[in-house]
């Protein structure tokens, strides 16, 4: 039976999954979502035995029901290949207590990989089916990580374009090193004077804007995202929680049905929506824990049940979480309202309109699965050179984060034995300059790349290819623009104006 999607603010338009990937957003500005979330139809001996591309096809078929076998599994392949510089695609490695899943083994070392290596052959797939003539322009807007991400994945890809827009001020020097050196006679990269919620708001508004819709099509483009507001996105995010619990049960570590704990540092909610879909197709997770920086919104969303995001915009050291409105919290609102779409969009529009909005109690009581916590900054370096010092191994600041948390969870709930993933969601690579000055204030005075240099030597791991490109990598992209401009700069790009 096919498995059909619709918008969190309107149970009338229904589309199959390709048509949602196709469209990233729906027309009324919702996101979508499946009717139902399926279940896991094999069991954990069996996955105990598959490889990473195998449970991806498990777990995706169980979404994408619109797709052949022979396409789903032609995309894994093409994704799930040497570009991962290990075999496991996403190790687990024992540290301190917790399992860290590490999903930063892709080309461009950040868990954004994971989902944007195969998002583009999904893309080209459902184009197909669905007999789209038009090229693809994929609009994106970046927090640091999804941006080279995305770049990487669409590069030279037929039929598409890409447009990434950034904070100018708002990334790691890595991170932007990354996007404004990047190949490929379709990609565009645009810095802009705002911030990430700027830029997500000003591509939403581009999605739903139906005029530049009809231009666009009149000149042989339409839009879609690679953000995590795409469904495409979401369901390969789902695979690696499955993976890292089955491969926990082969080692012997837990036993059959045995819960484990999750901890997902959060900026846009989507990583962790991810594990929730897992948990709600049948993985035995037990606390789903929310690990917010400075820009503690989610932190206080779950404490309060009001979401506000009214306060200042903090630039912290692990940017890719700084975030305010977190996007694909409006598909975890939508299901704990009971999947009821005219309650959602009346929240909604209270958070466009008010900046806020507030759940029922009824809806709150939904909220028992989740954990939500935050650190400061200084708690945040204390993470990583506390992990360091015990057992010499080097996490990047995203993923501190979640160790801070996860800390902190356990002294306030006294669960200090259910085993606990913690998805580690960057290279410490991508941020040397904050990681190592976590370690060791003398590092300050250094340069970016003897940092990276003495990452490698004290933490005992090559420099990844990711770093070694952009050494001497040439600068291919120099636009900024005001937020106002956003959309005059995507319609130069295609020649429209
Ligand atoms: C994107 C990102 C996050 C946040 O993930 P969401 O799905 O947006 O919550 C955390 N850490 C890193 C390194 C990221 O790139």
């Amino acid at each position: 039976m096919e498995l059909m999607y619709s918008s969190t603010r309107n149970k009338n338009e229904k589309v199959t999954a390709s048509q949602a990937i196709l469209k990233g957003l729906a027309t009324d500005g919702g996101l979508f979502v499946p009717d139902s979330i399926p279940a896991l139809d094999v069991t954990v001996e069996e996955l105990a035995q598959m490889s990473y591309q195998e449970t991806a096809y498990a777990v995706m078929k169980q979404f994408l029901t619109d797709f052949t076998e022979e396409e789903l599994k032609n995309c894994i392949d093409k994704a799930y290949d040497a570009k991962f510089d290990t075999e496991e695609i996403a190790p687990l490695v024992d540290a301190k207590g917790a399992y860290y899943l590490e999903l930063f083994h892709g080309s461009t070392i950040a868990f954004k990989d994971m989902a944007l290596s195969i998002l583009p052959h999904l893309l080209i797939t459902s184009a197909r089916k669905n007999n789209v003539k038009n090229d693809i322009v994929i609009l994106t807007a970046t927090s640091g990580d999804t941006g080279k991400a995305a770049l990487a994945g669409f590069a030279d890809v037929e039929g598409t374009k890409i447009v990434v827009f950034y904070p100018k001020n708002g990334v790691s020097p890595i991170q932007e090193k990354q996007m404004v050196t990047q190949k490929g006679a379709n990609t565009h990269v645009v810095g802009i004077h705002g911030n990430f919620d700027q830029a997500q708001t000003g591509v939403k508004e581009m999605f739903s804007n139906t005029a530049l819709k009809d231009e666009l099509a009149a000149s042989g483009y339409q839009f879609s995202s690679a953000n995590s507001i795409n469904i495409g996105r979401l369901v390969p995010q789902i695979v690696y929680y499955v993976y890292a619990y089955a491969k926990l049960y082969a080692e012997g570590v837990i036993a059959k049905d045995e819960k484990v704990n999750v901890v997902v540092p959060t900026g846009n909610f989507g990583n962790i929506l991810a594990a929730y879909y897992a948990k709600n197709m049948g993985l035995p997770i037990g606390k789903l824990i929310c690990a917010s920086n400075e820009n503690k919104v989610l932190f206080d969303f779950f404490a309060t049940g009001e979401y506000d995001k009214n306060r200042e915009f903090i630039l912290t050291n692990s940017p890719s979480m700084d975030i305010l409105i977190s996007s694909n919290l409006e598909r975890l609102i939508y299901r704990i309202a009971g999947n009821d779409a005219e309650k959602n969009a009346e929240l909604m529009k209270s958070l466009s309109s008010n900046g806020k909005y507030e759940i029922t109690e009824q809806m709150k009581k939904e909220l028992n699965d989740f954990y939500g916590n935050y650190t400061s900054e200084e708690e945040t370096a204390a993470a990583i050179k506390a992990l360091y010092e015990d057992t010499g191994y080097i996490i990047d600041t995203h993923t501190a984060v979640a160790s801070g948390v996860y800390d902190k969870y356990k002294v306030a709930t006294g669960d200090t034995e259910t085993k606990t993933i913690i998805a580690s969601t960057a290279s410490p690579f991508k941020f040397t300059r904050s990681v190592m000055n976590a370690i060791d204030v003398k590092y300050d005075a250094w340069e970016d790349f003897e940092l990276v240099d003495e990452l490698s030597k004290i933490g005992n791991v090559a420099v990844p290819n990711a770093i070694e490109e952009i050494r001497s990598a040439e600068v291919l992209h120099n636009t900024v623009c005001e937020v106002a401009e956003m959309e005059a700069t995507v319609k130069a790009f295609l020649g429209m104006q």
